[in-house]
């Protein structure tokens, strides 16, 4: 791969794999180019914010980018039990944690380009990646450009993992609104119940403000607007006006081929969400940094292929993934048939969340 390209490692996405990914690159050394299509990165939020605590530390995240500080969390089954988990973390303003890894990724010397989509993906004659570009805003993008590695940090409904064949096939589709909250809390609150669906009800508390949102599975008949409501509800007068509103896709199939010769996915993009409790950003911060780290140690001639990104992030999360996939399977396979049998519900309920001992356990033990 001695073409001359216009940039050694191009990203595809500015979310957090892809500033972690491009910082990372940087910092070894890459000519980067990062493309966002959002004007502003990490707006609009598509997220409840909870980070764990460590993970929070880790990436030094400073005070305007942490709304709150939370010690648990509370899981509620539809009979009224509550039981309480430790689970240390904090409500992110996602959007300030967001810009704040893109501007690291241009401090180290990565190029970021705003309002810029990336629209298909191709090889030159020599094997080097050919992207085309196209501007979102009023702005000059060149119509396409080249690089000796991309990596696709481009979310749930990648390009770059369309066009190397690794799609994510399962997503959870999540609703969400930000209300007031009345009274503040230290827990984070999950609710799980028949009406949602292979997914879960959540209210994450953020300030005198809270994330009230709900994620199901369109493919075990789940209705996110109706479970939305339904949460709304069962939190009453709890919660006050509602301030926003969002909701995304969440891939919950579990973690996807990530390497494709000189092509790297990385966050949602490679299905890393945890396919339980849906949550990213520790995995794609984690696959950013590796395969930005990979990516440079490619260009400059170090490594010869890429394949040491993948066993990497494996060796990281395969045991915490590899459970919550099984658990996934068994909770796709079982929904069906105890929607009716509310003692049955409860037990595939406690099996498939992590805040229940029977999570955890193996099978037959
Ligand atoms: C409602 C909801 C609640 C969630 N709550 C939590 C939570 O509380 N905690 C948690 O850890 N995770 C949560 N998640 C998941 C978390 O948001 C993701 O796992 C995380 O954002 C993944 O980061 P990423 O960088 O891989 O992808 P993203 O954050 O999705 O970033 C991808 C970026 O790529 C850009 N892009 C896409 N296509 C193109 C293109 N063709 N050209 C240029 N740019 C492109 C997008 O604009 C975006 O900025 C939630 C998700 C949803 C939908």
């Amino acid at each position: 791969m001695n073409e001359a390209t216009d940039w050694d490692v191009l990203v595809v996405g500015a979310g957090p794999a892809g500033s972690t990914a491009a910082r990372g690159a940087a910092e070894g050394g890459a000519r980067v180019l990062v493309v966002e299509r959002r004007p502003v990165v990490g707006v609009p939020v598509q997220c409840a914010e909870f980070l764990p605590r460590r993970v929070a530390l880790d990436l030094r995240l400073p005070k305007a980018a942490i709304a709150q500080d939370v010690v648990g969390t509370m899981t509620h089954l539809p009979g009224g039990e509550a039981t309480s988990r430790r689970n240390p973390g904090c409500i992110l303003n996602r959007e300030v944690a967001d810009a704040l890894l893109a501007e690291r990724a241009v401090e180290a010397g990565a190029k970021l380009m705003t309002s810029t989509q990336a629209t298909a993906i191709g090889r030159t004659s020599g094997g080097s990646i050919r992207v085309e570009l196209e501007a979102m805003g009023g702005q000059e993008v060149p119509s396409h450009t080249t690089a000796a590695v991309l990596v696709g940090a481009d979310g749930p409904r990648s390009l770059v993992g369309q066009g190397v064949g690794s799609t994510n096939t399962r997503k959870i589709v999540a609703h969400q609104v930000t209300v007031d909250l009345h009274d503040p809390l230290v827990e984070t609150e999950v609710y799980l119940h028949p009406v949602y669906k292979g997914g879960y009800g959540w209210l994450f508390p953020k300030g005198d403000l809270a994330n009230v949102g709900v994620g199901v599975d369109r493919a075990l008949g789940g209705d996110p607007k109706a479970a939305l409501q339904h949460l709304v509800g069962t939190l009453g007068d709890r919660i006050g006006e509602v301030r926003r509103t969002t909701g995304g896709l969440i891939p919950v199939n579990g973690p996807l081929q990530g390497v494709h010769g000189n092509i790297l996915l990385a966050g949602d993009a490679a299905g890393h969400t945890h396919p339980i409790t849906g949550g990213g950003i520790h995995q794609a911060v984690e696959a950013g940094r590796l395969a930005g780290e990979a990516a440079a140690a490619r260009t400059t001639g170090e490594i010869d292929d890429l394949d040491g990104y993948e066993t990497a992030f494996r060796s990281l999360f395969q045991i915490h993934l590899g459970r919550a996939v099984a658990r996934r399977h068994e909770l796709e396979e079982a929904w069906a048939g105890v929607e009716g049998d509310p003692e049955a519900w409860e037990r595939l309920a406690r099996r498939s969340w992590i805040g229940y001992k029977e999570y955890y356990k193996e099978k037959g033990r």
